[in-house]
């Protein structure tokens, strides 16, 4: 196949700024020309990366699933770059993505024959005002975390693990066990300076560009890419420790119903749960995990009523900093052990409260401990009514169920992966049909008519607003929306 002479000269271009150099899109090798007639990419303050480890690194991510190879990685020295790269991008009809920590696990921060943006080096974090905080869309919330405790305040919802880039949660929802008592992270954003798939840089805010601001939040970066966000700040608590709680339950319905009691009741500050193996290996093990912040109230009234194994009860009290990094020193672990870098064929879903017992049942039922792996299983409740963004749609009931199974198998296996995938679609199809969704940071194979499903009445919203700001249709190939 020979290169058209229309997309042949744009990549020329591409390659390098001032040195220039021939692109042969076929054997994706990089020759210096002097051609002076070319389309240049303009100086860079950063820069522009073709060799190959580069590229291998970006077509990589969580999943260790899908491998779509760029043309070229872009390392921002300022926001002035990403606009430029962007412009030049939407000219010449280039896909184009940014990654934050690329812990996506299907080829969300992708594309095959594009330009990835790194947003890493975007990761300013201010100094808190008002009860706010305005960071880079590449700041980890970890180093957010850190930044703001300094001034006895802090984030008020967290992700589990909290070496993820703003950005990249904040394209996504950002959902955890505070999520029951202030929605998910992109329920905390205030504004956002983001450039669009046209190259602008533009502010929005609920009162400024609105439209642009809600297609951005949980927006999968399919408008705009997130540059820096202002976020909301909360008192951090002031104990010297938290009160973390473990508590098992043999019983699927109790399990449920407890936990629903404990978000209804605001017992506690933190509710999540993971549904774990018996010694026979089925998932009918479930244990509730409860944080409580401050120290005023007694443990006889958070757990009152509860009907949990007290036998099994594991109580630890945490300095709070460690209980929202709880999963770093884990991950630390299982790098050492090799067991990050296996495949992740992640399932996310929300299903409705009312029938989470009944699909997460019948679902739990076919799985093995094998499929599962070196991952875990995660069921907890949220509160729809603290859930507004349109993008990040939610099962029409008070309260839906994050549910997820975070297998984790080697690479090499591709026929358990292939296997877990299709089991990924079949569950999804069993949650759908309940009224649910997929929490899209997974692996489920999905056309762009599941998508038109997904995103139900936010859909045509999503549409405008990709007409509006990514004419060109260059942002984002890799979560496969627009096709
Ligand atoms: C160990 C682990 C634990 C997790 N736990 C949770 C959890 O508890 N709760 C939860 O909600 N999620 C969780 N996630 C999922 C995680 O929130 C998403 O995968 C998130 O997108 C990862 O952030 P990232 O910086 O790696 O993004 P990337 O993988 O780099 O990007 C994800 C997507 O967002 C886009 N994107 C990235 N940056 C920007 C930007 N600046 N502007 C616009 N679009 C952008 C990318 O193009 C891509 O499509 C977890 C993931 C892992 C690996």
């Amino acid at each position: 196949m020979t290169p058209t002479p229309s997309r042949r000269t744009v990549l020329q271009g591409l390659a390098a700024g001032s040195a220039v150099v021939a692109f042969d899109p076929v054997a994706r090798s990089w020759a210096a020309t002097a051609d002076p007639g070319l389309p240049q990419v303009p100086p860079l303050d950063g820069t522009l990366r073709t060799d190959a480890a580069s590229l291998a690194a970006a077509a990589e991510d969580y999943g260790h699933i899908v491998h779509r190879t760029p043309a070229a990685v872009l390392s921002p020295g300022s926001v002035d770059d990403v606009v430029k790269m962007i412009r030049f991008c939407n000219a010449h009809g280039i896909k184009v993505a940014p990654r934050g920590q690329g812990h996506g696990t299907y080829g969300q921060a992708q594309a095959a024959g594009g330009v990835i943006i790194e947003t890493g080096p975007l990761n300013r974090i201010g100094t808190p005002e008002h009860g706010t905080v305005t960071v880079g869309a590449g700041a980890l919330w970890i180093d957010v975390l850190r930044a703001t405790l300094q001034h006895g305040l802090t984030p008020p919802v967290f992700t589990d693990y909290i070496e993820l880039s703003v950005g990249g949660t904040l394209s996504v929802g950002g959902i955890g066990g505070q999520t029951h008592r202030h929605g998910a992270q992109v329920d905390n954003v205030l504004a956002l300076d983001v450039v669009t798939g046209a190259g602008e840089l533009v502010r929005c805010s609920p009162a400024r560009h609105a439209d642009l601001f809600h297609a951005v939040l949980a927006g999968l970066g399919q408008c705009a890419v997130i540059v820096s966000a202002t976020i909301r700040l909360v008192p951090a608590p002031t104990a010297p420790t938290v009160r973390h709680y473990l508590l098992p339950y043999t019983d699927l319905a109790a399990f449920l119903a407890d936990q629903r009691t404990l978000t209804r009741e605001r017992r506690f500050d933190y509710v999540e749960g993971q549904v774990t193996a018996d010694k026979n290996g089925a998932f009918t093990a479930y244990v509730l995990e409860a944080v409580a912040y401050d120290a005023d109230v007694p443990e006889e009234t958070l757990l009152a009523g509860l009907g949990y194994d007290p036998a099994g009860v594991q109580r630890t009290t945490p300095t709070y900093f460690d209980f929202v990094n709880r999963v770093g020193p884990v991950a630390e672990e299982l790098k050492k052990s090799g067991v990050w870098a296996y495949a992740h064929p992640w399932l996310n879903l929300l299903i409705p409260g009312e029938r989470t017992a009944e699909v997460a049942g019948e679902i739990l039922a076919g799985v093995t401990a094998a499929d599962v792996g070196a991952g875990l299983i995660l069921l907890y409740p949220l509160e729809r009514a603290r859930l507004h963004a349109p993008l990040l749609p939610m099962p029409d009931d008070p309260v839906p169920y994050l549910f997820a199974i975070l297998a984790a198998t080697p690479s090499t296996d591709t026929a358990t992966v292939d296997r877990l995938l299709a089991a990924n679609r079949a569950a999804y199809e069993r949650t759908a049909a309940a009224g649910g969704t997929q929490y899209p940071v997974g692996s489920i194979p999905f056309r762009p008519a599941d998508w038109q499903e997904h995103f139900g009445a936010a859909w045509p919203q999503l549409v405008a607003a990709k007409h509006t700001y990514d004419p060109r249709g260059v942002l984002v190939p890799g979560q496969g929306i627009f096709g």
